[in-house]
């Protein structure tokens, strides 16, 4: 299969391309150009049953949202609700990321559930089958993995997070530092670790990553080079073993898209406010403006329970200073897997996170200038249209009908707006002098 990296490259636009550029409000040409110089991928699944997502450079910051069942909790139909809640809420990419139950079969119904690409993270069912089979994950042996991934591309996942950048300079790192407040928190990542320490062994993924990039490229799958070194704590942020693996990634990603995969870098993780920007920087320069993937990320530890909100706070910087593709955290990050209403909060609260960044990476003001005018002019209806989420807003002001049908019960008779516009009634229907 061509790859539209390759597809690119050679000058042409294919009709993926046309639909996304239409889509973002940007020129087919111009988009066409960033594919080509890897700042921009297309997550599409090869069967093209899915609606693509344009991620990089210059379109809109997109969100991810992750299901699937845990060792624990392994209900199929939940995790279908769970994927179809997530789409209806505007999620633009899902992650199929179960570790319990029949996985092949998980796969393919999420996938034929919904319409936005689904991505999953291969080293997860690996290490189960090998705990099913052997009762021990570090049997995982390097040709299973590849043909493991091979079939999960057939069966239609659009991308894929892989563990390429962990290798023995990583644990080099880690182990030099000394361990982490917040340990290993990528199951992926830290499984892949113990394997290579059991085992004696470096990283097959990073080892033959050429075979990597070989399979994914013949389903034109995106990579996404997986953070298993992210830090889990505040604490741990930009720490020697996170930025030794974001350069490997960074090198891996220039490899990747040469050889024709479109390719992006998965970032962290936890990182407080003041490190959000120059985390951004460093991947944007060392990685020659490749997609990334951030985690949130979170922006402190002392809130479980509202992780979603620590989580959008950082996702509004992370897209302001040039992240592409934010994956959402729920409110029971830490403690419990999501449910649906888990899935339903954490997708909005991570979609009206990235809005509020991309207000400021590209300008845009328009529909806050709209909704502010209906607000003022007491157009009820308008504000709804214009609200990003209006189900939850018409139900609060339902759920507390004013006396005044203009007003609400916020202020009631005393209403601000009301009191005075009548001062400027001639006004209303003008635009302001700036
Ligand atoms: S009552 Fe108060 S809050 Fe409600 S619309 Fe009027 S000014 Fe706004």
């Amino acid at each position: 299969m061509i790859t539209q990296i390759e597809y690119a490259r050679k000058g042409e636009i294919t009709p993926i391309m046309q639909e996304v550029a239409d889509k973002e409000d940007i020129s087919a040409e111009l988009l066409r150009d960033r594919i080509a110089k890897g700042q921009i991928v297309i997550i599409k699944d090869h069967q093209n049953g899915s609606v693509p997502a344009g991620v990089g450079k210059g379109l809109r910051t997109k969100v991810n949202a992750s299901i699937g069942t845990s060792s624990d909790i392994v209900d199929e139909e939940l995790e279908i609700r769970k994927a179809r809640i997530a789409q209806e809420n505007g999620a633009d990419t899902l992650m199929e990321l179960s570790v319990g139950g029949d996985l092949d079969r998980i796969r393919q119904r999420v996938i034929e559930s919904i319409d936005v690409p689904v991505g999953n993270v291969p080293l997860y069912q690996a290490f189960c089958e090998m705990k099913r089979k052997h009762k021990d994950p570090d049997k995982l042996d390097e040709e299973f993995l590849f043909d493991l991934i091979e079939r999960q591309c057939a069966d239609g996942i659009a991308f894929m997070a892989v563990h390429c950048g962990i290798n023995l300079l990583t644990i080099e790192r880690l182990k030099k530092q000394g361990y982490r407040y917040g340990g290993l928190v990528s199951k992926g990542g830290a499984h892949m670790v113990r394997w290579m320490i059991n085992n004696r062994k470096d990283n097959p993924l990073y080892e033959k990553f050429d075979r990597v990039v070989e399979i994914l490229k013949k389903y034109d799958v995106v990579l996404s080079l997986g953070n298993g070194m992210r830090a889990g704590a505040i604490h741990d942020s930009s720490d020697r073993a996170m930025i030794q693996e974001l350069v490997i990634n960074c090198e891996l990603a220039e490899i990747g898209r040469e050889m024709g995969c479109q390719t992006m870098v998965e970032g962290p993780g936890h990182v407080p406010l003041d490190e959000i920007e120059q985390n951004i920087q460093l991947q944007k320069k060392m990685s020659g403006d490749a997609p990334y993937y951030v985690l949130g990320p979170l922006t402190t530890d002392v809130a479980p329970g509202y992780d979603h909100l620590t989580a959008a706070i950082g996702a509004a910087n992370s897209a302001r200073y040039g992240a592409d593709l934010v994956c959402y955290i729920t409110p029971a990050e830490h403690l419990a897997l999501p449910d649906e209403n888990d899935v339903r909060e954490g997708v909005r609260m991570a979609k009206i996170a990235v809005y509020i960044g991309d207000m400021v990476k590209y300008g845009r003001r328009d529909r806050d200038r709209d909704i502010s005018k209906a607000r003022r002019d007491l157009k009820w209806e308008e504000q709804f249209e214009l609200a990003m989420y209006s189900d939850t807003a018409r139900a609060i002001r339902d759920s507390r009908r004013p006396q005044q049908e203009k007003s609400c019960t916020m202020c009631g008779s005393f209403c601000a707006m009301e009191n005075v516009n009548v001062f400027f009634k001639d006004d209303l229907e003008k635009s302001p002098k700036k």
